[in-house]
């Protein structure tokens, strides 16, 4: 592998590192390197343990982030492997409105008393440093930021603190933010949790989690997980996510113009009741004055925004979220959550508009 300055400026990262060494006839982009094993005595040994293209993928995230990434075969994967390390009847602080799939997983685990967890308002400073002070056995803080799909906004630096003070782990799900906008581990955290199906990959074509931290002992106990586990991601998905990785600054850039001139608009939209955005991001959440009702017959009457859940893609999406069963009761049932894409902003303005009309109370 070239190796990349770390001080080069992120949109420079996301393109140039990960490559490999410039020499004649290399390619310039890491190949695919489709292998269940390898000629002994090496590094890699077995296909579980390790591939170049992960590898490629890892160094690109881990330099964004500020530490060394692994590579899942989904966010769940990674995810749930991060709450493997809480020891045998440990707690977990973590938003109420986590993704719903953090959510059940926390609940699963509780149900067969393999931990036990606490859900808080995120965005609740005092609330949350409550919670991991009335637990003595609490040994992890999830921290969600910006949640899913309240998008409410956690203090990191704060929280961070405040945990390590009371020897609690902080693990950041940067999911919605990607490290372009927000360096977990540079706020304080210890582990950064990826969906990297959404932002990082980008075209909504490939299932793919990673993890994050530039502590060693934390890399190896969860690139030991991984090793025993199995939830090993694809060659061919990792560099799919790779080829989408490249492009994210840019990708960014235009979906969150384009967020922010939606969300402005949707505000003074009369069918719509209140517009979250957190002045950041590619993700708005729109709550319907007519309720599940109305956000049914929006999600029903768009033509150009594709009526689909999953986000971080260049097409725009959005779905009413309480279709879920596992979408947490606070969330109202008018909320449209839209992953903005990189569309022309009058065309996604002119379909929702037009199908909104038919939405108002
Ligand atoms: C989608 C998502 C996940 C889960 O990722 P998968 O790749 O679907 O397993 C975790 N966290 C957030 C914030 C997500 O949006």
């Amino acid at each position: 592998m070239s190796e990349p300055a770390s001080d080069l400026r992120p949109a420079t990262i996301t393109v140039t590192a990960g490559r490999p060494a410039h020499e004649p006839d290399a390619p310039l982009n890491p190949p695919i390197t489709m292998a269940s094993t390898y000629v002994a005595t090496g590094d890699l040994e077995y296909g579980r343990y390790g591939n170049p293209t992960w590898s490629a993928f890892e160094e690109v995230l881990g330099t964004l982030e500020g530490g060394r990434a692994l590579a899942f075969a989904s966010g769940m994967a990674a995810a749930t492997t991060v709450l493997d390390l809480v020891g045998q009847g440990g707690g977990v602080v973590a938003p109420r409105h986590s993704y719903s799939g953090t959510v059940m997983a926390l609940a699963d685990l509780e149900s067969r008393e393999r931990l036990h967890g606490t859900l808080v308002d995120i965005a609740d400073t005092d609330a949350v440093v409550a919670a991991m002070r009335a637990d003595e056995d609490c040994a992890l803080l999830w921290i969600e930021s910006p949640t899913n799909p309240a998008l409410e906004i956690a203090d990191i630096p704060a929280l961070a603190q405040a945990a390590h003070e009371l020897g609690i782990r902080v693990v950041v799900d940067n999911t919605f933010a990607t490290p372009l906008l927000q360096q977990p581990l540079a706020l304080g955290a210890d582990i950064v949790v990826h969906s990297a199906t959404k932002y990082l990959a980008g075209h909504s074509d490939v299932q793919l989690g990673a993890l994050v931290t530039a502590d060693d002992e934390v890399h190896a106990a969860l690139k030991g997980r991984r090793d025993l586990v199995g939830a090993v991601p694809g060659p061919f998905e990792t560099w799919l996510a790779l080829r989408g990785l490249r492009t994210l600054h840019v990708r960014l850039d235009r979906a969150q113009a384009n967020a922010a001139e939606l969300a402005r608009r949707l505000a003074d939209h009369p069918a719509i009741e209140e517009v979250r955005y957190p002045g950041f991001g590619a993700i708005v959440a729109a709550v319907l004055g007519g309720g599940a009702p109305a956000a049914d017959l929006l999600a029903h009457d768009v033509r150009l925004w594709v009526h689909a859940t999953s986000l971080g893609g260049v097409e725009s999406t959005l779905e009413r979220r309480r279709r879920w069963k596992a979408e947490a009761a606070t969330i109202p049932e008018g909320l449209v959550r839209m992953s903005v894409g990189i569309e022309d902003v009058e065309d996604l303005w002119a379909d929702l508009s037009r199908a909104l009309s038919s939405a108002r109370p």
